[in-house]
């Protein structure tokens, strides 16, 4: 492999029946600036796979892509694993890319890997960060070891540079109106598998609205034991607006789904306002929420590391304040 042959920064654009997911626009953005930090010359290349999905391209250029592969076959109508990957290790040997980022979503964690062990080169899973050192080396940053430590990885010998990034890390661009690209057809010949038939699509029943979306969070943590008390924050939750999220052992208790559950293996949630309840603030719970924009604590614990990522915080127990909260806020808008 020459090295000096891989050029560009490749974003994969996952769709689903046409919709594009959020995250790839989160890439973009970043990309940009990897970009900028590489030198100016790599060209930032949004890779589409599906059936009818031309007319994305546009979102992709407003977003940051500059240039658009459309790879558009009635076998890629349907994500299917194999035929993704196959189809994506013709195009990276076709074009020849030097990074290709994926977002760390069900689909992107199956395949990422996938395109990896067949092009024979590196994959970093799950980076929370993206950067270009002093030497001009692509270095990803994921957490290891139970989150305990952060690793910094670097992919020196191989490319393209494989990575998949955990969703709502970085932030979209303002969108570029009447930006405008290249859009490369692509007619590869594409393998369908008919080992593998989907015999039906059932759309995922929740118990709770999933909590990335939610603008305001009251979040609960081990110390809420009982429904009674989960009750509280849900009434807590209706006065403001907001939704009911949880830490991994509130989840694991059964009470909440892990549509609800917040941080490393959970989501990652950027709210207006986040009120955590008896929380601690593992760095796993933190890697999830500490880019809210007000961050709120309550803990009877005065040395709870939760307080160090809060802009206001209450030592006191849960339970006699946050019902005096309720009925001061019930008081005030009677
Ligand atoms: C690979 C891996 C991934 C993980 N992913 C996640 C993840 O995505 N999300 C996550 O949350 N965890 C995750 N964890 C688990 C994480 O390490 C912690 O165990 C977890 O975050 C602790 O949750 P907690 O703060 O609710 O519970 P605890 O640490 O038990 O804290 C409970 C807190 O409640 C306070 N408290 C108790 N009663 C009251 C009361 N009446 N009033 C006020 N305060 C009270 C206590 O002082 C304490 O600080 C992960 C762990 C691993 C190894």
């Amino acid at each position: 492999m020459n090295k000096a042959d891989y050029k560009g920064i490749w974003i994969f654009a996952e769709q689903e029946n046409g919709v594009l997911s959020p995250t790839p626009l989160e890439l973009l953005a970043k990309a940009i600036d990897l970009k900028a930090k590489l030198g100016g010359t790599d060209v930032i290349t949004a890779v589409l796979l599906g059936k009818d999905v031309a007319g994305i391209s546009e979102t992709l250029f407003a977003q940051g892509a500059e240039q658009v592969i459309v790879l558009e076959n009635d076998a890629l109508a349907v994500y299917k694993h194999r035929v993704y990957a196959n189809a994506l290790v013709k195009l990276v040997e076709k074009h020849k890319s030097s990074i290709f980022l994926f977002a760390a979503s069900p689909i992107g964690r199956e395949l990422a890997p996938r395109v990896m062990a067949r092009l024979g080169t590196g994959l970093t899973a799950d980076a929370i960060d993206l950067d270009v050192d002093e030497d001009g080396t692509f270095v990803q940053t994921t957490p290891n070891f139970g989150g305990n430590i952060l690793s910094h990885i670097a992919i020196p010998e191989k490319r393209p540079q494989m990575c998949t990034v955990h969703p709502k890390v970085f932030e979209p661009i303002e969108p570029i109106e009447g930006a405008k690209g290249t859009v490369i057809r692509e007619e590869i010949e594409i393998i369908a598998d008919d080992d593998f038939v989907i015999l039906g699509n059932e759309e995922k029943v929740f118990k709770s609205k999933p909590i990335g979306k939610a603008n305001v969070v009251v979040a609960g943590g081990f110390g809420v034991k009982n429904e009674e008390e989960l009750g509280m924050l849900n009434t807590l939750a209706e006065l403001i607006g907001g939704q009911v999220g949880c830490s991994r052992p509130l989840r694991e208790t059964g009470m909440l789904g892990h549509e609800c559950q917040i941080g490393q293996s959970g989501a990652t949630i950027n709210p207006e306002l986040i009120i955590n309840v008896a929380i601690s603030g593992s760095v796993q719970y933190m890697a999830g929420m500490d880019k809210s924009k007000c961050i709120m604590s309550i803990n009877r614990d005065a040395n709870a590391p939760i307080f160090s990522a809060s802009h206001f915080g209450a030592v006191a127990d849960y339970r006699k304040l946050v019902p005096a909260i309720i009925e001061e806020i019930q008081n005030r808008k009677a």
